[in-house]
């Protein structure tokens, strides 16, 4: 995990709306990434959305 992993903050600026995964039916944020790190996955190990149940598409 940590082999070749290089932390680069000058001029690292990206999208973060651009990397959340949200809940095509109730649009609640799901996955919250920050480059490598997920800050945040609510998503179920079936795949749905927590807050109402709907199937994402993606692969988990
Ligand atoms: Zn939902």
């Amino acid at each position: 995990m940590e082999e070749g992993l290089h932390f680069v903050y000058t001029g690292n600026v990206f999208n973060r709306e651009g990397d959340t995964t949200f809940c095509p039916a109730c649009g609640a944020s799901l996955i919250v990434r920050d480059w490598y790190a997920i800050l945040s996955d609510r998503i179920g190990p079936d795949g749905c959305c927590p807050d109402c149940g709907a199937v994402v598409p993606g692969h988990w």
